[in-house]
């Protein structure tokens, strides 16, 4: 069996768990777990014959044993019954998701904001995974705790991705902006600096108690902004932590899709947004999706698998997710 399905199973088990409070701490140690196969990729059946799948790091006796089920049966009679127990059983509508076709991520982070990795490491680490392309998507300035970019500090930076593109030459560098959705819905930076980037992500950060009304007008107003090409994490929920914004999901998503704006599926383990069920949801609305890690470091960049499962599981084709076009279409799709 191949690694990233276990992973994909673990994470699944994982995400299940955690909508039990009463099971919070299994469902950590399932996340970690798959988090930690999806990023090391170990041999999982030479280790289930050498009985050693604990050797693998978060995986315990009772993680090895879930998985030695998997390996043996191909599937995984526990997050069956986990499924059902939760009410969102295996679907027939559930689509196929080639990993070997994604071609690249759109939303990254560097030191530029609060990335642990320079630009140049992201970029190396995008050629790593054989990626075409990797969206620089930085904060905005509204993002004070981690230095984000106004017009000034975006233009230092073009300056750094052109000497970094002669570096990595076979993946295509974006440049772009995770930009603030403020309160009133405006965004964190002027239009005249928005039409410049490739790529602009709109991103709920903060204020996320917001009245579900006022919300609905924030997000409407985000989403119909002509320079905004993908809404990130739409919810702004972190599970275990934080509960999500509150708003008109279905009035939003009909925006979006209006304004061929993409929502994120975002696999950062801390976020897991939108969720299978809202994807699901989005996708009946028409919206058109990406598929990113969030990554601020390029080991990060592994996560995607993650997003894959929850693509699948929300029944969304691998036609309508930008990350699986090549970088002509892609840039044309961003406008
Ligand atoms: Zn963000
Ligand atoms: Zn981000």
């Amino acid at each position: 069996m191949d690694a990233i399905a276990a992973a994909q199973v673990l994470s699944e088990i994982g995400y299940l768990l955690r909508q039990n409070e009463a099971e919070r701490f299994r469902a950590k140690a399932f996340a970690a777990a798959a988090w930690s196969i999806v990023v090391s990729r170990p041999d999982i059946d030479a280790l289930h014959k050498a009985n050693a799948l604990t050797t693998i790091e978060g995986v315990g006796a009772g993680i090895a044993k879930i998985l030695t089920g998997l390996i043996e049966t191909g599937q995984s009679s526990y997050l069956e019954r986990l499924r059902t127990e939760m009410g969102q059983p295996a679907r027939e509508d559930e689509s196929q998701i080639d990993l070997s076709k994604y071609r690249g991520d759109v939303h990254s982070h560097t030191k530029w904001s609060d990335g642990k990795a320079t630009m140049l490491e992201m970029a190396e680490g995008a050629q790593a995974m054989g990626y075409r392309y990797l969206g620089i998507t930085d904060h905005s300035p509204r993002i004070t705790v981690v230095h984000g970019l106004g017009a000034e500090r975006l233009l230092e930076q073009s300056r750094e991705m052109a000497e970094v593109q002669s570096k990595v030459e076979d993946v295509t560098l974006l440049q772009g902006i995770e930009v603030d959705i403020l309160e009133d819905g405006s965004l964190d930076l002027p239009d005249a600096v928005l039409e410049l980037l490739d790529v602009v992500i709109a991103s709920p950060h903060v204020k996320l108690r917001q009245e579900p009304a006022s919300m609905t007008e924030r997000m409407l107003r985000a989403v119909s902004n002509p320079h905004v090409d993908v809404i990130g994490h739409p919810t702004g929920r972190r599970p275990g932590s934080r509960e999500g914004a509150s708003y008109d999901f279905e009035a939003v998503f009909k925006e979006a899709a209006k304004h061929k704006v993409a929502l994120e599926i975002d696999c950062d383990p801390a976020r897991m947004d939108l969720s299978p069920e809202m994807a699901r949801l989005a996708l009946e609305c028409g919206c058109n999706f990406t598929m990113d890690a969030d990554a601020h470091a390029p080991v990060e960049l592994f996560y995607v698998p993650m997003a894959a499962w929850m693509a699948r599981r929300a029944g969304i084709p691998q036609d309508r997710i930008l990350n699986f076009m090549d970088v002509d279409a892609l840039t044309s799709a961003l406008g």
